[in-house]
This record gives structure tokens, C-alpha cells and sequence, in this order.
């Protein structure tokens, strides 16, 4: 499926990225499944010496776990594939944020896929939990985070200070998300690094991140702001990491309306609370 298309649908289809992550889970599970299975069948003989009953209250223990991890693995996939907050889709992505993604690295390196692979079927897996919680912002608590990397390297004007010094001649996306941060009214910041954006972020206390960055800095960084709400879009290199490099603005746009209270809205509730 192509991009227009994933953008359309608001990403619910089972793209290749999200297959990765959730076929590497159901591989987590079957090898988990058979760990449980080996601890439990191996000391099967020796434990009815210490109580007939041992092996069966084991065997039903490691059962009631199984049942638990493919539970969470169920409401997981159902939640990325149905695109809804089927049950508490916001503790499921702490569960993939803090849980998933280090263990998904370690057997994505078993099964050979490669670091990048899992990060951006993880980033796919936390939009898709993102969207499922269907988290809205008014302008001001919306922040669009982005890299340094977007900005022309031949580019004079300093930015990371303040976007408004960006002069729009097109040399690079900047242009393009200043215009979108003056049409929709929603804050700007462009980083230098993870610390910086950390940084921004407890500065401008946002309510929901739409961030763009490499598959690394996306991860570290959606993490980093748990339990805040960070919609990541990865950036393109058509250049080589870090340099020139372009984003979909399409897509943020796109996001930006899905997590945008709108204008109508936030003055009616503020003419409620005056009047
Ligand atoms: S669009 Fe802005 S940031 Fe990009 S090169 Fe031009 S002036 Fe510099």
C-alpha cells in the first residue's frame, strides 16, 4: 500500500512495518511457550516425590501465564488492526514501550532483522496505539518536533532558537512546516539532539508530540516521553543519515488534523467558561 493510501485509511492496514513487530511477537510467544514448557516437563518426574499434586499446580501456573501473554498479544494485534481503543490501548503501549521493544530487538536479532526494521515496525505500533486512545489537542498544546537534520545545509539562518528565523526560500521542508505551524496555530521546535528535545518538551509542556525524526531518535524519543502521546513520523535520507534530509509533510499535516481540536470548538468551550 502506498503512503496517500496508509494516510488515508489512518494507517489501520496491516502494513509490512507493523508485521514485523507483531510476527516477531508471535515468535516471542511460541519460544516463550516452549521455555514454559520445558521447566515444566523437566522437573515433571522429580516433583511428585516432593507432592503428588506439584507438577499439576506448576502446569496450571504456567498455563494461567500463557494465557496472560497471549491475552496482551490478542488485544495487541486486534488493537493495530482494528485501529480502536478495544481495552486499555494506553497501559497496552506502556507494555510495548517498555517491555516489547527491548525484548523485540533481542529476537529480531535471533530471527535477522535488522535494528531499524523493529524501530520502525515499533514506531508503526505506537502511532497505530496513539490513534486507538484518539488523543485531541488545542493548538497551543500541540508541539511539531522536529530535527535538524531537515534544515539545508548551506542554510545561514539559525532555527533551533526559533523557527521564525527561517526566511521560507524552499531549500528544505522547514518552509513547508513553518507554514503549517502558522496555518493550524501549533508550535514549532527543532532540535539538535535528544537532550535538546527533551528539554523543549518540559519547556513547553505539549499535551501530544508530532515528532519526526530517524528511526532511533523516534524510538528513544517516544519512549523518553512516555506517557505523553508522540505520533512519529520517520524522516527521509535521500542524502545519508543526518544531512538534508526531507519529510512527508503530507502526513504531518494529515496528523495535525486528526489531533487538532478544532477552532470552532476550543471558542465555544471558552465562551461557555465565560459566560
Ligand atoms: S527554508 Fe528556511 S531553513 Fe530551509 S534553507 Fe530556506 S531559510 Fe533555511
Amino acid at each position: 500500500m502506498d503512503e496517500s493510501a496508509h494516510i488515508l485509511d489512518g494507517g489501520n492496514a496491516l502494513r509490512p512495518q507493523k508485521r514485523i513487530f507483531l510476527g516477531l511477537l508471535v515468535v516471542t510467544c511460541l519460544l516463550f511457550t516452549a521455555i514454559l514448557g520445558v521447566l515444566w516437563y523437566v522437573p515433571y518426574i522429580g516433583l511428585t516425590s516432593l507432592h503428588p499434586r506439584l507438577p499439576l499446580i506448576l502446569g496450571t501456573f504456567f498455563f494461567v501465564l500463557l494465557g496472560l501473554v497471549f491475552g496482551i498479544v490478542f488485544i495487541l494485534a486486534f488493537t493495530v488492526l482494528l485501529g480502536r481503543d478495544l481495552f486499555f490501548s494506553r497501559k497496552l503501549r506502556g507494555v510495548v514501550i517498555k517491555l516489547l521493544l527491548p525484548l523485540m530487538s533481542g529476537v529480531g536479532k535471533l530471527c535477522g532483522v535488522s535494528k531499524d526494521q523493529v524501530r520502525r515496525s515499533f514506531i508503526e505500533i505506537n502511532n497505530q496505539l496513539v490513534l486507538a486512545q484518539h488523543p485531541r489537542a488545542t493548538p497551543d498544546k500541540l508541539l511539531l518536533l522536529m530535527p535538524h537534520c531537515l534544515q539545508f545545509h548551506e542554510c545561514q539562518f539559525r532555527i533551533t532558537g526559533s523557527t521564525l528565523h527561517c526566511k521560507r526560500c524552499g531549500k528544505c521542508p522547514i518552509k513547508g512546516l513553518a507554514e503549517l505551524s502558522e496555518k493550524y496555530g501549533v508550535g514549532l521546535a527543532v532540535a539538535t539532539g535528544g537532550t535538546l528535545a527533551r528539554r523543549i518538551v518540559v519547556e513547553r509542556r505539549p499535551r501530544l508530540i508530532i515528532a519526526v525524526a530517524c528511526e532511533r531518535d523516534l524510538s528513544s524519543g517516544i519512549q523518553d516521553s512516555y506517557p505523553l502521546p508522540v505520533y512519529g513520523v520517520v524522516n527521509r535520507r535521500p542524502h545519508g543519515p543526518c544531512f538534508d534530509t526531507m519529510v512527508d509533510l503530507e502526513r504531518v499535516e494529515w496528523a495535525l488534523k486528526n489531533f487538532l481540536i478544532p477552532n470552532n470548538e476550543v471558542q465555544s468551550s471558552r465562551f461557555k467558561v465565560q459566560s
